[in-house]
């Protein structure tokens, strides 16, 4: 159904990101002929929050940086989603993320709606006692809104264990026994969940895996290409180099891309990080213009980094088999136009299916601390590799069966899972 219907977006939420969910939910809408009566409901955040952070410097001044949470839909129980600090945060930026978080939960079946939250800074430039009251204050000025049965903070690009931690013991305080439930992606001391740190990029690397099995491919001795070399890039590229056999021939962190057609020693690569922070004068590997990186020839092409790196400019130019999308929203509607037609070239992992295994640990984080009861790491991944293998064979037959591009299968399912439950409890949530 194609239906005249426009969403009146409030102001706050504009922002290139947030068009492109809008964008992709349009398009999802009217191909799953939603009426127009639960679009808005379905699309617009339920809550937003915006709140000021000051803080005390090193030097003894004052700085205010600005934090936000948006909980997108509590329809299937409390909202889940990672913390960003970044440069990049805008409002619109996290209600985007928010919005593919609650598709990505329901994709996987987990009992949470989307919510996701950030501080606009750079966190490279603050001191571990600045980025500690950072953390403690922004999470301090949260507290009215979240809670462990309302919305459950994670971790997300430029926090960690140690910030999650900081959360924690700051929600504690303030309630007055520890509340491990909070918040997700703690250290496994903590009430933290093995598995968790490596379960965004185990999980991409094990639908890597499964669409080469589809496709009849030998992963032995395939190419990968990394972008963003960060936790989940390069756990990703470690699980297919060392478990899998592949080679991976190109990757790329804030410093750089560096790309070596005979592959990267990703334990040159590590002691490197290890000693100077980043890739910069990293010399096992050509120096490469990142923009070119996404456009050499590999097998697989894994972007890890931010949104809307694969656009209508470059998405004619890939020259992969699979694009295993780690990061949130990489590729915009504008480059998919150019992917569907090029289908049985490249075989699409999309993003809420691909990225999935780090919230779905998160999700069995928040249960072995409410239960207070610990898995091993074995229990944990099995778990986790079910659950992704049965999002995966869902989507590829419902793209089959519908003859849809992956990314519209995907956003299918979880969409209609949303819609059903929104309609079926009614107008509260
Ligand atoms: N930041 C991760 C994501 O985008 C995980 C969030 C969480 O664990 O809550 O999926």
């Amino acid at each position: 159904m194609t239906t005249t219907h426009t969403t009146k977006i409030p102001d706050i939420y504009r922002d290139p990101a947030f068009d492109m969910a809008c964008e992709q939910f349009r398009l999802i809408a009217n191909y799953l002929n939603i009426d127009d009566d639960d679009r808005d409901r379905l699309l617009l955040p339920k809550r937003a929050v915006l709140v000021s952070v000051p803080i005390h410097r090193d030097d003894g001044s004052t700085s205010v940086f600005t934090g936000y949470r948006v909980q997108h839909q509590l329809t299937m129980g409390p909202t889940k989603g990672g913390t960003r600090f970044s440069t990049s945060v805008t409002m619109g930026e996290i209600a985007a993320l928010s919005i593919w978080m609650s598709w990505k939960c329901a994709l996987a079946g987990l009992p949470y709606g989307g919510a996701k939250g950030g501080v606009n800074c750079n966190p490279r430039e603050l001191s571990h006692r600045e980025l500690e009251n950072m953390s403690r204050r922004y999470m301090q000025e949260m507290i009215p809104f979240i809670g462990p049965r309302t919305d459950v903070m994670g971790p997300d690009m430029g926090t960690n264990e140690q910030v999650m931690a900081w959360f924690m013991d700051t929600y504690s305080t303030y309630v007055g026994h520890s509340v491990n439930e909070i918040v997700t992606g703690k250290p496994v001391y903590l009430g933290g969940s093995l598995g968790r740190r490596e379960s965004t990029g185990r999980g991409v690397a094990f639908l890597i895996e499964r669409a080469l099995d589809y496709l009849k491919i030998k992963p032995a001795g395939c190419t990968a290409i990394v972008q963003g070399f960060g936790n989940v890039g390069s756990i990703a590229a470690a699980n297919l180099a060392f478990k899998s056999g592949m080679k991976i021939v190109g990757l790329s962190d804030v410093s750089g891309a560096y790309y070596n057609a005979k592959g990267i020693d990703l334990a040159l690569v590590e002691k490197h990080q290890n000693k100077k922070g980043d890739l910069e004068g990293f010399d096992a590997a050509d120096r490469l213009d990142p923009e070119e990186l996404l456009i050499q020839p590999c097998d697989i092409l894994i972007p890890a980094a931010v949104d809307r790196v694969i656009h209508g400019g470059n998405a004619g130019k890939l020259r992969c088999r699979i694009l295993a999308e780690a990061a949130n929203g990489p590729t915009t509607p504008e480059a998919d136009v150019i992917l569907d037609q090029r289908w049985d070239e490249i075989f699409v992992i999309p993003d809420i299916l691909c990225n999935a295994g780090g919230v779905i640990v998160s999700y069995f984080e928040w249960v072995q601390d409410l239960a207070n009861f610990f898995w091993n790491e074995t229990e944990v991944m099995d778990k986790l590799f079910r659950i992704m293998d049965a999002a995966f064979s869902a989507v590829i037959k419902r793209a089959k069966a519908e003859k849809i591009p992956h990314r519209r299968a995907a956003l299918a399912i979880a969409v209609d899972r949303v819609l059903k439950a929104k309609q079926t409890r009614g107008l509260f949530p």
